[in-house]
């Protein structure tokens, strides 16, 4: 299974992710979660990217680019992938195709995860996440049981830098002018599967697998 989760920030693309991708075996491939990494281990790439990241802005194409092309070469995902981030702009899109063609792979779907904006913001503002383990919570939604620390590794949950209002209204601005054009060159494609992203975790993972089993009938 090939597939790009896309959605705006908060739409719960990273949980959703981690469900399919432990379910079929496959790796999760976050340019977010690589860039934050590239920042914790304070890289020249990370150097880099903290500026963009901080204010909620796109980092620079060829840069998510590169990361990508090398990431999307190793074995592992020959098998399957569930990319979740990336692509973000229609030229990362386009490097993206010219890359899997390179390496005879097939993507199977593109899931756009729909939740509205109020809905968004009110997931974003109250995120947290393991500094250990990158696990996920919200302060209200999905508490971990002990505050500030969390249920899977005991590691300490943080609030992203870029999980605050100033930076939030620029992903959201990014999201609308440079990745919302991906629902139809995708959808020209063939390739859009669009899943309603509110209901509790396990109920929109459903859904999203049947819709993009749903999908592979259609086309074989
Ligand atoms: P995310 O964890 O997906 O919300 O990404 C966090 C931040 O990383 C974004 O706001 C961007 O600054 C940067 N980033 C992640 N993926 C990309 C991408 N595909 N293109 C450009 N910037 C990205």
């Amino acid at each position: 299974m090939h597939i790009i989760l896309v959605g705006p920030q908060g739409s719960g693309k990273g949980t959703q992710a981690e469900l399919l991708v432990t379910k079929h075996r496959i790796p999760h491939v976050a340019t977010g979660d690589i860039l934050r990494a590239a920042i914790k281990d304070e890289t020249a790439l990370g150097r880099q990217a903290k500026v963009y990241m901080d204010r909620g802005e796109l980092v620079p194409d060829e840069v998510v680019i590169g990361i990508v092309r090398e990431r999307v070469a190793l074995p592992d995902c020959r098998k399957g992938f569930v990319f979740d981030g990336f692509p973000r702009t229609i030229p990362q899109a386009e490097a993206f195709g010219q890359v899997l063609g390179q390496l005879g792979i097939h993507l199977d779907a593109v899931v756009l995860l729909e939740v509205p904006r109020a809905t968004l913001l009110e997931r974003m503002a109250g995120r947290r996440v393991c500094r250990n383990c990158g696990a996920t919570y919200h302060v209200s939604l999905n508490p971990p049981r002990q505050d500030g620390v969390c249920d899977l590794c005991g590691g300490e949950l943080y609030q992203r830098a870029d999980d605050n209002p100033e930076a939030i209204r620029n992903r959201l601005e990014a999201y609308d002018r440079a990745t919302r054009p991906l629902i139809d060159y995708y959808r020209q494609r063939g390739l859009l599967v669009e899943v309603d992203g509110i209901g509790a975790l396990e109920e929109v993972a459903d859904r999203m697998e049947r819709a993009v089993q749903a999908r592979e009938r259609k086309t074989s």
